[in-house]
């Protein structure tokens, strides 16, 4: 096992809204309130949390392409002791966005990792989905196309738990039809928005939900819920 640091900072992870502001922990606003710092995937909309909170640690970005520079920056001014928070641009940072290898290397280095649990949008989409809980697998997001794609398809094809992913706007058609065309005909759960103004649900076999949102103008953020092998026809 790695040996901890002495007098190092710490990184906190701390979980941030998917949409509805207030869906943030008393522990998490103390935390932000209290950092030295607080590195954030979307500096405009952790502005706006920040704002509301009346949080005032200093912010820096910390996003896809700045990541390999940035996190040893990060990394140096925890070993030179100061207190770093990672906030994601929604959700739970590490979850299908660029703190993982923040956090890889802040346990290589001995610093101390704390979570500040919170929201995360597979889980609010798994429990409102109806579909089974008590196994269940996130992928994040499918590989956009070619064998990657088909062979990410083919594994969920042959899964009993519940699968969760993350999906943009313009490819859920595209999607739900690759998931039926893998899959066969299984109920599916389209989570949209959550939490925000313009929440919706859609549930039902692939086929059915496929008839609801042809032709409609998809917006938002969308996480599907499928149901496993042999578990929702
Ligand atoms: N770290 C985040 C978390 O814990 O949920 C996920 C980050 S990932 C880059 C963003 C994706 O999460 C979106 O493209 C969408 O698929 C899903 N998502 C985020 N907010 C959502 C919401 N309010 N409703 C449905 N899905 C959401």
């Amino acid at each position: 096992m790695l040996e901890q640091r002495k007098g190092t900072g710490r990184l906190y992870l701390v979980a941030t809204p998917i949409g509805n502001q207030e869906d943030i922990t008393l522990r998490g606003i103390k935390v932000l309130r209290n950092v030295d710092l607080i590195a954030a995937e979307d500096t405009r909309r952790a502005k706006r949390l920040l704002a509301r909170y009346r949080i005032r640690a200093p912010l820096t970005s910390f996003f896809e392409h700045n990541e390999p520079v940035k996190k040893e920056a990060l990394i140096k001014r925890m070993i030179a002791g100061e207190d770093i928070a990672l906030i994601s641009d929604a959700g739970t940072p590490g979850i299908s966005d660029p703190g993982f290898p923040l956090i890889r290397q802040a346990i290589e280095e001995g610093i101390e990792v704390i979570p500040i649990p919170g929201p995360s949008a597979h889980v609010a989409a798994l429990i409102l989905s109806g579909l089974p809980t008590d196994s269940f697998h996130f992928f994040g997001f499918l590989p956009p196309k070619g064998a990657k794609r088909n062979k990410r398809l083919d594994e969920i094809r042959e899964l009993r738990g519940t699968i969760v992913l993350y999906e943009a706007p313009h490819r859920l058609l595209r999607t739900l039809h690759d998931l039926q065309e893998h899959c066969g005909e299984r109920q599916v759960v389209v989570a949209r928005e959550l939490t925000k103004t313009y929440e919706e649900v859609i549930r039902g076999e692939i086929g059915k939900v496929l008839m609801e949102v042809h032709g409609k103008k998809i917006r938002g953020e969308i996480t599907l819920v499928l149901a496993g092998k042999g578990r929702g026809t």
